[in-house]
C-alpha cells in the first residue's frame, strides 16, 4: 500500500491507471477506521482492480462549534487497518493542501440537503459535497462506494453526480452494526459508559417503529409521535429528528404510498454526541415475501 499526502501526485498516480485501464474504486472517510468502513473497502475491492482509501477530516463540513479539533485522528492504526484490508492507495492530504490560500469555489447543493441534517448543521452538505467533487477530481475513480449509515449524505452526491454529470458510479454498502444494534462510528468513541448502554435504543426505536409502521401505516404520525415520545423519555437522550423521507429526494412522506422509496431516519443527541441511523420501510407484502 503506498501512502501519498500530495494531491498533485494523487492525481497524476489516478490517471496512470487510468492509461493504464485499471478500473478504480474510491473509498472516501474521515480516519479512525472501523468495520463500517472496512466493509465499504471489501465493497470496493470486489469492484475494481484499484482500490484508493482518502482519510481527510474535512474542515469545511464542521460547524463553528462542532468537533474538528477533537476528532480522532489515529493515523498509524488507520494506515495498518487499510493495509490489511487491501487498500492500494492511502491518499490522506493536509487541510492547507485541500484549501489552499485563496481557495473559493464550492458547491452549492440544493433542496435535498436542507433538511434534518442540512438543517441542524448549516453549510454542512456544501462541505461534503465540495470536498467530495475535488477527491473525485485527484483520485478519478470509476466508482465510489458509500455507506447507507449515511443516508441523506448519500442522497446529496447521488444528486451531485446526476446535475454536475460526474462520470462516477455511487454504490451503496449496508450499515455495520455492533452486537447490540448500534451503528459503527467513529464518534461512539466519545460516549460514556452509561451512554453506550442508552445509545443502542435508537436503532431499536426504529426497527420496532417501522415494524408498526407495517402493520398499520394511516395513523403513521402517532406512531411516530409515540416512538419519538419513548426515545426521549430516556435519561439525557435528546431526539433532533424521527421521520420517514424519500430516499431519494429527503422530503417527509407518508409510509402509504411506496414504502421501496421510504427510509425512516432518526438523530438523537445523547450528551454532546450525536448519533444517527435508519431503516428501510418494510412493506406487509415485503414481510410476507420474505417468510414465504
Ligand atoms: P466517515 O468517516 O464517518 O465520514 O464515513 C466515511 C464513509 O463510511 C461514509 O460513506 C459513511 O457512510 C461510511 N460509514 C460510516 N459508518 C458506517 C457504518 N457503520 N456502516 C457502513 N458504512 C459506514
Amino acid at each position: 500500500m503506498q501512502i501519498i499526502t500530495d494531491p498533485t501526485a494523487m492525481q497524476r498516480i489516478s490517471e496512470d491507471l487510468r492509461m493504464k485501464h485499471q478500473l478504480i474504486a474510491v473509498v472516501m472517510t474521515m480516519g479512525a477506521l472501523h468495520e463500517g468502513h472496512i466493509s465499504l473497502v471489501r465493497e470496493a475491492k470486489k469492484q475494481a482492480g484499484t482500490v484508493i482509501l482518502t482519510i481527510f477530516v474535512n474542515p469545511a463540513q464542521f460547524g463553528p462549534s462542532e468537533d474538528f479539533h477533537r476528532y480522532p485522528r489515529p493515523f498509524d492504526k488507520d494506515a495498518a487497518m487499510a493495509k490489511s484490508a487491501g487498500v492500494d492507495y492511502l491518499f490522506a492530504p493536509e487541510p492547507d493542501q485541500v484549501y489552499p490560500e485563496g481557495f473559493q469555489t464550492s458547491v452549492i447543493t440544493g433542496s435535498v440537503a436542507e433538511r434534518f441534517e442540512g438543517a441542524l448543521r448549516p453549510g454542512h452538505f456544501n462541505g461534503v459535497a465540495t470536498v467530495v467533487l475535488k477527491l473525485m477530481m485527484l483520485t478519478r475513480p470509476h466508482l465510489a462506494v458509500f455507506g447507507q449509515k449515511d443516508a441523506q449524505q448519500l442522497a446529496v452526491l447521488r444528486t451531485m453526480v446526476r446535475d454536475l454529470n460526474l462520470n462516477v458510479r455511487i454504490l451503496e454498502a449496508p450499515v455495520i452494526r455492533e452486537q447490540d444494534g448500534l451503528a459503527v462510528s467513529s464518534r461512539n468513541m466519545y460516549l460514556s459508559t452509561s451512554q453506550r448502554e442508552l445509545a443502542p435504543h435508537l436503532y431499536k426505536t426504529l426497527t420496532e417503529t417501522a415494524a408498526r409502521l407495517a402493520e398499520s401505516s394511516e395513523d403513521y404520525r402517532a406512531i411516530l409521535e409515540t416512538s419519538k415520545e419513548r426515545l426521549a423519555a430516556m435519561p439525557g437522550m435528546n431526539v433532533e429528528y424521527l421521520a420517514i423521507v424519500d430516499r431519494e429526494t429527503f422530503i417527509e412522506t407518508s409510509p402509504g404510498t411506496d414504502p421501496g422509496r421510504c427510509l425512516l431516519i432518526g438523530a438523537v443527541r445523547l450528551g454532546g454526541t450525536r448519533l444517527l441511523d435508519n431503516v428501510p420501510l418494510l412493506s406487509r407484502e415485503t414481510d410476507e415475501d420474505a417468510v414465504a
